[in-house]
């Protein structure tokens, strides 16, 4: 009888909320369909695909549109099948077995899998108040020799943003590699995109999945100086993103006045629902803490937290409860709206 080893048995498949006829506000995706200009061309994009070749391996009209759009180098671009891929890519390549790796806890649960099955050694930094100390977490990694340390900025779930100075200042001070992932940083200002040749340690990530509405389609970005982006390309599977994302991506990243308007609506969205649960906070002192954060979601600081998601959930609303934190995507008005009167009632059940 063949049996599993050690790190796969201790593996469970990722199981996002079961939120089918629910108001979707678990995933931070955007509530934003693709315009319809988008949709036109993208089907035209499909009648110059052959379906019987493989795609380009280098994605390159891909990041050429994605550079366009971020004002970066083509050449410092890798396109990958979502972040979540380029993760696990790094970690499988960037990482010896044995060597340790660092997070910043809680934050994106795919770092510990792609360390765990790349057989590193975890070193978790438990986050004081949720937010970053950054002289803390320099001296753990060089005191325990980490090679590679990775986080969200901002972070998912905790929506705190690091500033650009204090993120400066954590990649010189650690002597490994440092993964920054920047998936909600559209929502925010204090990127390092800009400056990723000022750094030879450095990896940006950024996706299409979040801020850019494409979830569906498994974009992800690394953005690194050239020896990296190499390496990088080098480890990858070759094929990894297939023609139909590719032409899609890349028709949408060369709309930049599109993707602003898209912004403003998500931004408009995320007001309302930070607006609205200050609001209840106001009424019901004590029960939860808004964090300010700057992302396309809410994260709620309370006791009780993960039976309120359960709750919600009975009634029609899916959000997450992770980390210690609810979270909660902003939606379309209405979405927020459902979203805000029922976690009101809940409070106010509960008193
Ligand atoms: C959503 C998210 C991603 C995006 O992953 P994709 O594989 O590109 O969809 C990456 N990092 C963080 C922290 C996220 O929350």
């Amino acid at each position: 009888m063949y049996e599993l080893n050690e790190k796969l048995r201790a593996l469970s498949a990722y199981v996002p909320v079961d939120a089918s006829g629910c108001v979707r506000l678990d995933a931070n995706e955007s509530f934003l369909g693709l315009p319809e200009e988008v949709i036109a061309a993208a089907k035209a994009a499909i009648d110059r695909i052959e379906f019987n070749r493989y795609p380009d391996p280098a994605a390159a009209e891909l990041c050429r549109a994605f550079a366009g759009y971020y004002k970066v180098k083509p050449e410092h671009v890798v396109a990958a099948n979502g972040s979540d891929e380029l993760i696990s890519v790094i970690f499988s390549g960037f990482l010896m077995h044995g060597e340790a790796f660092a997070t910043l806890e809680p934050d994106f649960s795919m770092y510990v899998q792609g360390g765990h099955l790349a057989e590193a050694r975890h070193v978790a930094i438990e986050k004081p108040g949720w937010a970053i100390d950054v002289d803390q977490v320099i001296e753990t990694c060089n005191k325990e020799n980490v090679r590679l340390l990775i986080f969200s900025n901002p972070c998912n779930p905790t929506s705190l943003v690091l500033s650009k100075e204090q993120v400066r200042r954590l990649v010189r001070g650690v002597n490994g590699l440092v993964v920054l992932d920047e998936a909600y940083m559209d929502f925010s200002n204090e990127s390092l995109l800009g400056e990723k040749e000022d750094f030879d340690n450095l990896i940006i990530l950024r996706t299409c999945s979040k801020a850019i509405g494409m979830a569906a389609l498994r974009l992800g970005f690394a953005i690194a100086r050239p020896e990296i982006a190499n390496a990088l390309r080098a480890a990858k599977s070759p094929y990894n993103v297939n023609s139909l994302s590719q032409a899609l991506g890349a028709e949408v990243l060369k709309r930049p006045d599109m993707l602003r308007e898209a912004l403003e609506r998500i931004l408009i969205s995320r007001k309302a629902l930070l607006g609205g649960l200050a609001e209840i906070g106001a009424e019901y002192p004590g029960r939860f803490i808004l964090l300010p954060g700057e992302t396309n979601f809410a994260a709620l600081d309370m006791d009780g937290g993960r039976e309120v998601q359960q709750e919600l959930l009975k009634q029609g609303v899916a959000v997450r409860y992770t980390g210690g934190l609810l979270r909660v995507t902003c939606g379309a008005p209405e979405e927020n709206r459902a979203f805000l009167t029922k976690f009101a009632e809940i409070l106010e059940a509960a008193k």
